[in-house]
């Protein structure tokens, strides 16, 4: 194939495969260099269509592609859509017994798979290196790149044997590697390890303009996350907890609440996390409730919200989690609930969690350091009264348009940055005074009921109320002086002591005085607001590009059922057939027949054959 072709090749399976009209951000730019035989390594957040970047080149290039993919889950979705756009492909992993092994092994040999998912360890068998030999292997795409970085969450050593895999090729393909994470330190690992000769490197925008960002500090964690949930019965969500025993508990409470909902973490079997998993991807659950365990392995793409029901411990696993809302480009809501409590546990894992075995004291140490200053900023994140998005991408270090987003909980919201440098004064204060007169420190719901003035038991027990700043802060809701206490804590001037209360101690520094704002989100005056807080909850709703009246979402409801039959009797995720975004676009355009409907962003022409009729039929009912 000339290079002439090819070019004008990519446009045409980009819209004949998959029905989109143009490439996204770096697309184009990534296909272009493994056409031209160029290594190459792009960074792009989750969602912005990596797949895309060496599928249409391996259908382009006269080989087989492999792609190195870290997860079975991800590998059986990702073949079972390419499946179903007619390409033929395969993955060879642990799943297989080793006789469906062999049986792919011999199909491969015989080049019938385009597209091979292969995982790291199989690299090495004697039986795949045979293969290789004898086959022509045109390009190698090494998804989720950052496996290969021990600095990376999921490090995977096996990632470590792809460079001498790749030298031993009787030909040298492209290689081109891809990740969704930012750090440097990994995407040096990644060029190093990989060994990509002078390797194009892209970097796009890491910005994911269809997710609404928010941060909550419900009293109550559980009946905010059933009334936002119960808000949204047709969406379907992820709930990450922290701990097995809060997953467990969630999820028990939410399916006694009537919502259906499954669990996930490490604890569970296997064939249990299996069944959930795939419960969820299947539309068979509204929500999966899981630790950080249930990752990257989902390549759901309809994933309408993700809520944290904990602070994770650094805004790269948030920013990893959260994203999984979202990818097929619909608008899509993460939102977390932040409570003053979170910040201990992380602190707790951080300063007492197990280190990997092998590493030396002092790299230990520097580890925990490091991981106490992330953990700092994701602190930040729950308190800033700013963008959240700005905030987000000014830490992965992305300039953001000033005056904010538009599309998070402090742009949106009636959050506002309100200056407590005086009443952050009377706290340390009060705190001096007592610290002095009794030697003993207290906790800080004391403190803050003390400022208020109330005169609770353990107040006139501990002697509070004779503190000279007794009731100082009484104009000031008990909700809002705790805030003023945790920011304190978050600047350094207080922090909690070791022991098994949690009270709160002087650290003979200061805060910084230009920076005491707390969030005012208006929280406190919602209990006697309740229409307000009604409202708070749809404007969150963010209309993105497709906001519906009555008779669209109508049609959009007949159109998801439709779709879920379809899924059902095919034996496939929903997503696979359309995703939500497609669904919409033919809500908005309203086909009339198949010319136009192929004009729906997502219908290629394989899918307008297998489902073009029937959604049409469907449309025009
Ligand atoms: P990533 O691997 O980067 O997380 P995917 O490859 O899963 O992202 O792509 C996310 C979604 O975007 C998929 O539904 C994919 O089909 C869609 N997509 C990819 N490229 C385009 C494009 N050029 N135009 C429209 N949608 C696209
Ligand atoms: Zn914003």
């Amino acid at each position: 194939m000339t290079e002439d072709k090819m070019t004008q090749d990519k446009y045409t399976v980009l819209k004949q495969l998959y029905g989109y009209d143009s490439f996204r951000e770096g697309q184009e730019r990534m296909i272009d260099d493994i056409l031209s035989h160029r290594d190459c390594f792009a960074v792009m957040p989750t969602g912005a269509g990596k797949s895309v970047c060496y599928q249409i080149p391996a259908l382009l290039l006269p080989g087989i592609t492999l792609v190195i993919s870290p997860l079975i889950s991800l590998m059986k979705d990702q073949v079972m859509a390419l499946k179903q756009l007619g390409v033929p492909a395969a993955y060879l992993n642990s799943s297989l017994t080793p006789r469906q092994f062999d049986l792919a092994l011999d199909n491969a040999f015989r080049g019938m798979y385009k597209i091979i998912y292969v995982a790291p360890e199989r690299l090495v068998t004697p039986r795949f290196v045979e293969f290789s030999y004898c086959s022509d292997i045109s390009l190698v795409a090494v998804d989720e790149a950052h496996c290969v970085s021990q600095w990376g969450q999921d490090f995977r050593p096996s990632y470590l044997n792809i460079a001498d895999y790749i030298d031993r090729l009787p030909e040298r393909p492209a290689v081109a590697a891809f990740t969704a994470t930012a750090t440097d330190a990994v995407r040096e690992d990644i060029v190093r390890y990989l060994r990509l000769s002078s390797p194009d490197i892209l970097i796009t925008g890491f910005d994911r303009p269809n997710l609404y960002y928010g941060v909550e500090t419900p009293g109550k964690k559980y009946d905010a996350l059933l009334t936002y949930v119960r808000e949204r019965p047709d969406e379907h969500g992820i709930v990450y907890c922290s701990t097995r025993k809060t997953v467990d508990e969630v999820c028990d409470n939410l399916t006694a609440d009537g919502v259906s909902a499954a669990k996930y973490h490490a604890g569970l079997p296997d064939a249990d996390r299996r069944t959930a998993q795939e419960d969820f991807t299947y539309d068979r659950v509204q929500v999966i409730v899981a630790t950080n365990a249930f990752g990257m392995g989902i390549d759901k793409s309809d994933v309408r919200f993700v809520v944290h029901y904990n602070m994770p411990k650094d805004l790269e696993s948030y920013y990893q989690e959260a994203g999984r809302a979202g990818r097929d480009g619909a608008a899509a809501e993460c939102l977390l609930f932040y409570s003053p409590q979170d910040t201990h546990v992380a602190k707790y894992l951080i300063e007492n969690g197990e280190i990997d075995t092998g590493i030396d004291q002092e790299t230990a140490a520097k580890v925990r350091e490091r991981d106490l200053l992330r953990l700092d900023k994701m602190v930040g994140y729950c308190m800033t009264p700013q963008c959240l998005r700005g905030y987000i991408l000014g830490y992965f270090g992305e300039k953001t348009a000033p005056g904010g987003c538009g599309n998070c909980s402090n742009c949106r919201g009636s959050a506002k940055a309100l200056g407590v440098a005086d009443e952050a004064g009377k706290v340390m204060r009060f705190v001096e005074a007592h610290t002095e007169r009794y030697g003993f420190s207290i906790g800080p719901k004391n403190i803050a009921d003390a400022l208020k003035g109330r005169e609770t038991d353990d107040i006139s027990r501990l002697g509070l109320a004779s503190n000279p700043y007794f009731g100082a802060l009484d104009y000031m809701p008990t909700e809002r002086i705790r805030r003023v206490i945790d920011l304190l804590v978050y600047q350094g001037a207080l922090k909690y002591s070791e022991g098994k209360y949690r009270t709160i101690e002087l650290t003979g520094r200061k805060a910084a005085a230009e920076s005491l704002y707390i969030k005012d989100d208006g929280r406190e005056s919602r209990k006697s607001d309740r229409r307000r807080e009604k409202s708070k909850g749809q404007i969150r709703r963010q209309d993105y590009d497709d906001s519906m009246a009555g008779d669209d979402s109508e049609l959009y409801g007949r159109l998801k059922a439709l779709r879920k039959r379809l899924a059902d009797t095919r034996g496939v995720p929903p997503y696979v057939i359309f995703s939500d975004k497609t669904l919409l676009e033919i809500v908005k355009r309203r086909p009339k027949d198949r010319f136009d409907m192929l004009e729906c962003s997502g219908v290629g022409e394989r899918k307008l054959e297998l489902y073009g009729d029937i959604f049409l039929k469907e449309v025009n009912r």
